[in-house]
């Protein structure tokens, strides 16, 4: 994951999901050492990701949003063989995006069940492969992905969620496995309960009972997961491959 044989100063970063909340702070966590931090984002309307950009571009970097639904597997490989193409390769891929659908099993609709998994683990299986021939060939590269503490401990009301965050898990241990001798990192991030649009609308009841089982006591923040990401993503942690690091103030241990 270090700038490779290039030539070009500093790392092309991609961040999917980067328009707000822990792909925004990671996406301006990753500016240091970064030529270009290119975003993605769902929504069509680009205000976020318009902001993001604005202050990636203010901190120095090439910066620019998508909108690309990451559960769309032509699309993606389409954005990113532009990607490739244009800066001659991606050094960091953070697969952030993700959603949520909650509800119980017996409630849960097949379409909830679907969109949750297609976003959440298949997502990060079409950006992995878009860029890891690439990462391959030019035997350097990274990849971050934001899966959860929900992935290990489980969820009542999201047995989706739940489940595609474990896929995320074992496709990053899978992958890890596959390409280290490439010298291709790749490794998780397991955050706990942080606070973002994703968990703004939650139940009172809901967030004190993530509060209770939080060692520090408090919520985390986009910026505290984006740390972790960023230390990932550098030579700093180079020896470090399949891992899943949790970033939950003790929620999990
Ligand atoms: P937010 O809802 O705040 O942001 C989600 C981001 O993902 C947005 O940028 C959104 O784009 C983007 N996105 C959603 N669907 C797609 C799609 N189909 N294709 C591309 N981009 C998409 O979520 P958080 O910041 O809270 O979560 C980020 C990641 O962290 C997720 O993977 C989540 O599961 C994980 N996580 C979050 C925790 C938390 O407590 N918040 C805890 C554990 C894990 P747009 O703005 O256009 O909608």
């Amino acid at each position: 994951m270090s700038e490779g044989d290039r030539g070009d100063s500093g790392r092309v970063v991609v961040v999917t999901g980067g328009s707000r909340g822990i792909g925004r702070a990671i996406a301006l966590a990753l500016v240091e050492g970064a030529r270009a931090v290119l975003i993605n984002h769902y929504d069509p309307d680009d205000d976020a990701a318009q902001e993001t950009v604005g202050r990636l571009e203010g901190a120095g970097v090439e910066a620019d949003q998508v909108k690309l639904d990451v559960s769309d597997f032509g699309a993606v490989k389409e954005y990113f063989e532009g990607v490739i193409e244009r800066f001659g390769g991606v050094d960091v891929l953070v697969n952030n995006a993700g959603i949520t659908a909650d509800t119980l099993l017996v409630r849960m609709s097949e379409a909830d069940w679907d969109r949750v998994i297609a976003v959440n683990l298949k997502g990060t299986f079409n950006c992995s492969q878009a860029v890891i021939r690439s990462m391959m060939q030019r035997r350097t590269g990274g990849i971050i992905n934001v899966a959860s503490v929900v992935g290990l401990v489980g969820n009542a009301g999201q047995t989706n969620y739940a489940a595609s965050k474990a896929g995320v898990i074992a496709l990053t241990k899978s992958l890890a496995r596959e390409v280290g001798a490439r010298g291709i990192r790749v490794n998780a991030v397991a955050p706990g309960y942080i606070e973002t649009d994703m968990t703004a609308h939650l139940p009172e009841r809901v967030k004190e009972g993530f509060l209770s089982q939080i060692t520090l006591g408090r919520a985390g923040s986009p910026e505290e997961v984006a740390e972790v990401v960023s230390w990932l993503a550098s030579d700093r942690a180079s020896y470090l491959t399949g891992q899943v690091v949790h970033v939950s103030g003790g929620m999990y241990m």
